[in-house]
């Protein structure tokens, strides 16, 4: 299945739906070099020499620590080298990488050259494929420790994703700079802000899911909704090209909400639209009511691609059917002229007024001063049911003009 969905500085983009392809990452770091890399076999002899005997049982080890002496083992290749990072890291060393494959890995110390440093490291899968042990890492190093680089070129993105996977679980919104800021003070490394921005996009997408298979659930979502909450109203409108089907616009009001707000709450509902600012962007709109406890009370919200006539029509019509046209009913949105038309052809015995926030916002743009700050809000509040009706903003301000000066 595929989907349109809108990306930034594209209208449309088709996105197609294959998990091969989405677990497959181009900029892998850890992007395995070829097995023919070890067609000469004289060092994979050599390593076949240290059969495992008595191997390490695999447990959780220690994260901050990893032990890498002879025999310790590890469950799988990219275990092992997410690891071998964290033991560098840890131990203030580098390490370049001299083979890497699915079953094999051979590092050596960066300051080999510089420093004569004796110290490498191979490791392989044990011979039933299930695990991959350190064979050979028998030297210590010989480098100086004052002299080795603060570059930290062992802390790969994928490494980065390991450690701030925990503060993303607890906080899924922390940007890079915070995350930067957090491996600074527990591992005591600086690293690029971009790379830090590359580790948390693939922890997001490790725990989350990605962006472009997440339109892919929708039908999923949309079956499992009705299933468990029927009466709930999951809208997917989209259209066929060439057989494949592309998003167009969603609307969701799950049913208990919809029935709280008619039986629970006052007739009144706050309609309005934000910018999408992931991968692709959009519009997602939400009507919301006030509870007993005038607490934000949320009724329903939709995706469209952006404010026009005809997709306002489409939400509120959506709305319409879910809740129908409730006694009393009195909407307030911004001053957008779309929504204005379309709240009177879809709702045309409801109260329109206009959001105080914005009609401030609006009133400020052409009347500022000392006078305005002061007594704006308040004269709002006082004269707010004799001017704040929907018969035209210039008769407004007019009006509030009236009431200030
Ligand atoms: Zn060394």
């Amino acid at each position: 299945m595929s989907l349109d969905v809108l990306e930034k500085g594209k209208k449309i983009l088709r996105v197609e739906a294959d998990p091969a392809v989405a677990e497959n990452d181009s900029d892998d770091e850890f992007q395995d070099d070829s097995e023919d890399e070890f067609q000469d076999g004289s060092e994979a002899d050599e390593e076949e020499a240290y059969e495992e005997v008595n191997p390490h049982p695999i447990v959780d080890f220690d994260k901050d620590d990893p032990p890498m002496i002879v025999r310790s083992t590890y469950r799988n290749m990219s275990e092992f080298k997410l690891a071998l990072c964290q033991h560098a890291i840890k131990h203030e060393f580098e390490f370049n990488t001299e083979k890497s494959s699915q079953s094999r890995f051979r590092a050596y110390c960066s300051r080999k050259v510089e420093d004569n440093c004796p110290w490498r490291l191979h490791a392989s899968t044990t011979v039933d494929k299930c695990a991959v042990m350190v064979k050979r890492n028998i030297f210590s190093h010989a480098c100086s420790i004052t002299r080795r680089k603060k570059t930290t070129r062992n802390a790969t993105k994928h490494w980065i994703c390991w450690k701030v996977k925990d503060f993303l679980i607890q906080e899924p919104t922390l940007g890079a700079t915070v995350l930067k800021k957090k491996i600074k003070e527990h591992h005591k490394v600086s690293i690029p802000y971009h790379r830090v921005y590359k580790g948390q996009q693939l922890a997001l997408k490790q725990l989350y899911g990605d962006w472009d298979s997440s339109f892919n659930n929708l039908f999923s979502f949309k079956a499992q909704v009705e299933s468990s909450c029927p009466g709930s109203s999951v809208i997917i409108d989209h259209y066929t090209v060439s057989g494949k089907i592309r998003f167009r616009r969603f609307f969701f009001a799950m049913k208990p909400c919809i029935d709280g707000f008619l039986n629970g709450c006052r007739s009144y509902l706050a309609i309005n639209s934000t910018f999408l600012t992931g991968k692709f962007n959009g519009q997602l709109a939400s009507a919301s009511a006030v509870d007993g406890h005038n607490w934000l009370y949320p009724v329903c919200v939709g995706v469209f691609d952006s404010e026009t006539n005809d997709n306002w029509i489409w939400f509120m019509s959506r709305l319409r059917e879910a809740i129908g046209s409730p006694l009393g009913l009195a909407i307030s949105t911004d001053a957008g002229q779309a929504i204005i038309a379309v709240v009177a052809e879809v709702f045309p015995k409801a109260e329109h007024r206009e959001c105080m926030y914005h009609l401030v916002t609006n009133f400020k743009k052409r009347y500022r001063g000392k006078v305005f700050d002061e007594h704006l809000w308040q004269q709002l509040t006082h004269g707010t049911h004799t001017c704040l009706r929907s018969t035209g903003l210039r008769w407004r301000k007019k009006k509030l003009l009236q009431l200030i000066i």
